[in-house]
């Protein structure tokens, strides 16, 4: 057996391990437990999930192989700031790039989750906090 030191990178928040350096920068940027992947809304009493009706464009296949869209309305469940009435993008999958389609994003007005916030009013429980962390 061939006994080899090595390298081990640390999360500083959830103290997970890495061997790659660069993959545990990149792990503890959206790291859920890093305090700013944590806006005030996660434990806000306005943050609520609601279910919305948008107009989603479809892709739809025809007889002769060719591709044409249309539209359909789909339902969606977002969060959303009850006070401030807008719905609330996860700090996470803004980061990741994940975004609704711009034909969505016109449909709802939809803010970054803030780290701080005005009308933050606390609840004191974590609101479905491991899938809004998730994205
Ligand atoms: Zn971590």
């Amino acid at each position: 057996m061939k006994e080899i030191k090595t390298t081990i990178y640390e999360c500083e928040y959830c103290r997970k391990y890495y061997k790659r350096k660069h993959f545990a920068v990149k792990h503890e940027d959206l790291c859920p437990l890093n305090p700013i992947n944590n806006p005030r809304c996660y434990s806000c009493e306005y943050l609520k999930k609601v279910d919305v009706n948008l107009i989603a464009e479809i892709e739809v296949s025809g007889y002769d192989y060719g591709i044409s869209y249309d539209e359909r309305e789909r339902t969606y469940s977002l969060f959303k700031c009850t006070k401030k009435d807008v719905f609330i993008k996860p700090i996470i999958s803004h980061k990741k790039g994940k975004d609704f389609e711009p034909n969505l994003i016109s449909q709802i007005e939809m803010i970054v989750a803030p780290l701080e916030c005005d009308v933050f009013n606390d609840c004191f429980k974590m609101y479905d906090l491991p899938n809004f962390l998730k994205g």
